[in-house]
């Protein structure tokens, strides 16, 4: 096969080519996506009434949808260039591997201690909790890498961190537990009996694994709860996907160096950051009519929001203490298989990327979890990185659609986000290997119970 000498097999971008301000894809929508609401009254959430639960700054980046750019402050960039800018990978292997005409790139977030993109909203998070004066954070984590990435960023400005784990993650990943307590975080398993919503939960659900939707109302409880402390989240909200449009600020700047333009974008989505980070300006040039491209959301089958949810008001947390969001859900009591892609078990989806489908705009695919393991190990073998479960969702589709262009001979540009590593996700790929690994999907009935749970909206 001919290799493309002219583009190297990873664009890195120099230090002064990091971007200076985040991109905030709503400022080009002309429907904007449908406010937050009080979960009591209905009405559009204010600044006031979130400022017990988030930090200051954070509510107005949330609540701005006209503002286009947000500078990044010094102190963040200063923190970003210890692993940024990332770089952006041509597989050329892989390409050569599959005997495909396509061109396939792409955006490596896994390059720092974390593991994944997380950390590019956890340092801003953790900044401006130190602006304001607070001493401590709370949040939960699914898979572990948002508590990670948030321990790291809290150590770096000496903050407080109190994660609550997802009890299935914090039994088969003890060594993610123990990297943020080397940060000098405490972890909690979730649900736990140190909250409220904690003690309910395994009242009515005894023996249950845990989920997201459920760790997140302890925190926010915790976080209320404690003088000095807010509460901070790492995917879903509009500002952790502000921050991550560094991700797809470099993607851009990179492609643009060599004048390459892709024909297809994909993104795994579990609560939409990374997706909506990495597509933020490819999508503002489609909203603005400068260009089109095919932007593609992966999900799990076991837990589909976007495929198999309905677009609709529902609470964020199984607690029902956070604000209420449009998106598309299966419903805030939906608690997912105990699926090995723990950063995407989240049963809703960001706002402006539910609004956006919505409109069309963008397309969703499903994929199985087994299917998900053969990418992730194909890819291993021949590219060299172990990818997360979470980012091999987006591998397996980019990987079929270069197998379409093969059929159609056809050379389309392909962009992948491969958000992070997979060390932490050995006993995952060691249930593939041994041929234990499960397909479960939910059934149209067990939907249709957890929508019959959506909060009623006159
Ligand atoms: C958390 C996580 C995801 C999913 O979160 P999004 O907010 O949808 O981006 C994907 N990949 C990795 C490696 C993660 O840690």
């Amino acid at each position: 096969m001919m290799k493309d000498t002219k583009i190297p097999y990873k664009i890195y971008l120099n230090e002064n080519e990091l971007p200076q301000a985040w991109y905030n894809l709503r400022a080009d929508m002309k429907n904007k996506p449908a406010p937050l609401l009080n979960p009591q009254t209905h009405e559009p959430m204010k600044a006031e009434e979130l400022s017990g639960v988030f930090c200051d700054e954070l509510i107005r980046q949330e609540l701005d949808d006209e503002t286009a750019y947000f500078e990044i402050p010094e102190e963040i960039r200063d923190f970003y260039k210890m692993y940024r800018p990332a770089p952006l990978v041509r597989a050329y292997c892989l390409e050569e591997k599959l005997g495909t005409p396509a061109k396939i790139y792409y955006k490596f977030e896994g390059n720092n201690t974390s593991g994944s993109h997380k950390l590019n909203s956890a340092i801003a998070q953790a900044y401006y909790a130190k602006q304001q004066g607070l001493t401590g954070v709370t949040t939960e984590t699914g898979a572990g890498q948002w508590g990670t990435a948030l321990s790291m960023a809290c150590s770096y400005f000496g903050l407080d961190c109190k994660v609550y784990m997802v009890k299935c993650s914090y039994e088969q990943k003890p060594f993610r537990r123990e990297v943020m307590r080397t940060y000098g975080a405490s972890v909690t398993p979730s649900p736990s009996m140190e909250t409220e919503v904690g003690k309910k939960i395994l009242a009515e659900h005894p023996g249950t694994t845990g989920s997201l939707g459920c760790a997140i109302s302890e925190a926010v409880e915790k976080a209320v709860n404690t003088e000095g402390y807010r509460y901070v989240l790492g995917s879903v909200l509009n500002q952790v996907m502000l921050h991550q449009s560094i991700i797809g600020l470099e993607t851009k700047a990179a492609l643009d160096k060599y004048g390459v333009k892709p024909d297809i974008i994909i993104g795994c989505a579990g609560g939409g950051s990374n997706l909506g980070g990495l597509i933020g300006p490819f999508m503002g040039e489609k909203l603005r009519g400068e260009a089109d491209y095919r932007i593609i959301a992966v999900e799990p089958a076991s837990c589909p929001s976007f495929t198999r949810g309905v677009y609709a008001y529902d609470y964020c947390d199984t607690g029902m203490v956070c604000p209420l969001s449009k998106m598309y859900t299966l419903g805030s009591g939906f608690i997912p298989s105990a699926n090995h892609a723990g950063g995407l078990r989240y049963h809703g989806m960001n706002s402006t990327l539910s609004e956006l489908y919505h409109q069309g705009m963008m397309e969703a695919v499903s994929v199985k979890q087994t299917d998900v393991f053969e990418a992730a190990e194909y890819f291993a073998r021949i590219e060299g990185i172990l990818p997360a479960p979470e980012s091999s969702h987006a591998i397996r589709v980019a990987i079929d659609e270069a197998l379409k262009c093969k059929e159609s001979g056809e050379e389309k540009t392909i962009v992948f986000g491969l958000t992070g590593t997979g060390y932490f996700d050995m006993l995952s790929y060691e249930k593939f290997h041994d041929g234990k690994m499960s397909d479960y999907i939910p059934t149209d009935e067990e939907l249709e119970a957890s929508f019959a749970k959506l909060p009623k909206m006159e």
